[in-house]
């Protein structure tokens, strides 16, 4: 008989490869070999493995202050003493700070959502860091707001949503689009 249909007898292998398939972007195939690739990992590469993922779970949480993954207290752009913190960047996830780092042309902060408001999904503002940001534009010395939300419907949504609230607060609101 094939691989695939094999594993169907072999209980921990179904559920390694149920494991797998749960992850974003992951499909059935796909997760079966990866699960064959573990098995295949002598002992101490298999424990590392486990070990590296539960390691992530328990260390990493949001910056209390950016909403930024980290596994520090706070995260590495807002510890960093040289960024300008007059001007903030929305964003509307992890991956997007991620991206625009690596461009490296940015030396201001972040903001980040964790999300969009999405009418139509029910998502509204008190489902994202709307109000932590709010709070953190009104702070002395902020000057300048670049939205980059996605240009997605939800993402032009929120991007005006967040520039009514922000303009009579004196603060320049710009809309990137990258
Ligand atoms: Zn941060």
């Amino acid at each position: 008989p094939e691989c695939s249909n094999m594993a169907e007898y072999i209980e921990s292998l179904q559920r390694l490869a149920e494991q797998f398939g749960r992850l974003q972007g992951i499909g059935k195939k796909t997760a079966m070999r990866m699960a064959f690739s573990v098995i295949e990992m002598d002992e101490a590469d298999a424990a590392e493995f486990a070990s590296a993922i539960l390691e992530a779970k328990e260390k990493i949480h949001e910056c209390p202050i950016c909403g930024n993954l980290t596994d520090t207290e706070i995260c590495y752009v807002c510890d960093d003493e040289t960024r300008d913190r007059s001007v903030i960047c929305v964003v509307e996830d992890v991956k997007a700070v991620m991206s625009i780092e690596k461009v490296r042309g940015f030396r201001g902060v972040y903001h980040v959502l964790h999300g969009v408001i999405s009418p139509v999904n029910g998502i509204t503002p008190e489902k994202i860091r709307f109000r932590e940001l709010i709070e953190r534009a009104g702070q002395e010395g902020v000057k300048e707001v670049i939205i980059a939300t996605n240009p997605t419907p939800d993402g032009e949504v929120t991007a005006m949503y967040i520039s009514k609230y922000l303009k009579p607060l004196g603060i320049t609101v710009t809309r990137l689009a990258y």
